[in-house]
């Protein structure tokens, strides 16, 4: 037997950063504090919630706060979203923070986390958010593309959306940050820069929200004159995948891929790649492409088939969305024969080396 005949085994698990497991109440607040509307903007579609006066939207999040609480849930994080947070009025900014400090003494949340934009947390605002018991600051950066924020008429640079995400960490809050891919403006390699200098600032967190075109939006009319081409959904999907991939290895969570099923969502999308399965699609391809690599450095041809076990919890996962990535499995000798479920989270890849490298 030659040392080609020994097999491999490689063993590692799924390479997505460990979740933090916290159930979130999101207090929705769309256009709050926005100063104007954004180009590609409709939070009324987004979040499928109308604009509503800030008290109103308190109240009903501690009347849900206490009824979880009376049924023995554990504490949630307030989620406050679909504006721009921070720039509230001083009198509805200073009843969220009073709402977040109250909700914490009485043990209804764990801790709070808004959406903001770049250009809206100036010093002291980091500060008193974290003051007041707020845990994550996440910016609606889009791009760090100075060209692409201008054509998307955003307001605010690189240089800001940088030092905004410097300033959050130095603060000690947690930092998500928020891109945009296929915004106006925005071509393939600028946007893994965007991805790349994003993953580089280590966030806890990672939204990647694909450009869609929005009925009611600045964009739709622009898409209608023939002045905004979309992302193709099968090229979205695949840069994606690769930023999850590059968002991992920064030890990042990808906590949203492409925007939450709302009631009335589907039909107010004009144009753009909106798939009901965007998410899984994405991450299906992702692991799929870590596997590969994963093959590849170790020497794997596919002459002789490799035998896999792994974690029954990704089986969906790994075959992809209605099994689109059986066909690309196979052309690694990869077929259901040869993989098997497992209930630890383990993935164990053995094959036959070829190259002797390990
Ligand atoms: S993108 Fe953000 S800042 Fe712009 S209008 Fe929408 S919620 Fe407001």
């Amino acid at each position: 037997m030659t040392p080609e005949d020994f097999p491999l085994i490689l063993s590692f698990v799924h390479p997505e950063p460990p979740a933090e497991g916290r159930r979130i109440l999101p207090v929705f607040l769309p256009f709050s504090g926005c100063r104007r509307i954004c180009l590609f903007c409709n939070q009324e579609a987004q979040t499928g919630h109308r604009r509503e006066a800030v008290p109103g939207a308190l109240e009903r999040a501690e009347s849900r706060l206490r009824d979880l609480a009376a049924r023995g849930g554990a504490p949630l994080e307030a989620a406050f979203y679909g504006g721009t947070f921070t720039l509230l009025g001083q009198r509805d900014f200073a009843a969220c923070l009073t709402f977040v400090r109250r909700m914490r003494r009485e043990g209804l949340i764990a801790g709070a986390r808004c959406s903001t934009r770049p250009d809206a947390v100036a010093p002291p605002v980091p500060d008193l958010l974290r003051e007041a018991g707020f845990t994550c600051l996440e910016l609606g950066i889009q791009s760090f593309s100075s060209s692409a924020l201008k054509e998307a008429e955003r307001g605010y640079t690189r240089e800001t959306a940088l030092a905004a995400c410097l300033r959050a960490r130095r603060s000690g809050l947690a930092l998500g940050i928020q891109l945009m891919p296929g915004m106006p403006g925005l071509d393939l390699s600028a946007a893994r820069e965007d991805v790349a200098l994003a993953a580089s600032l280590a966030p806890e967190a990672a939204r990647l929200y694909p450009c869609l075109v929005l009925e009611g939006s600045g964009l739709a009319a622009l898409w209608r004159e023939g002045g905004y081409v979309p992302w193709e959904e099968e090229e979205t999907i695949a840069f994606l995948a690769e930023a999850c991939l590059t968002f991992w290895a920064a030890g990042t969570r990808v906590i949203r891929l492409g925007l939450a099923p709302q009631e009335g969502l589907d039909a107010a999308v004009l144009a753009g790649p909106r798939h009901p399965a965007l998410g899984s699609r994405v991450r299906g391809l992702a692991l799929a492409r870590f596997l590969e690599q994963r093959l590849q450095a170790a020497g794997f041809s596919p002459k002789t088939p490799p035998r896999l076990d792994l974690p029954r919890s990704r089986q969906g996962e790994f075959w992809g969305h209605r099994g689109e990535l059986a066909a690309r499995y196979a052309r690694l000798g990869i077929v259901r024969e040869n993989v098997h479920w497992h209930e630890g989270e383990e993935f164990r890849l053995s094959f036959a080396a070829t190259s002797g490298k390990r």
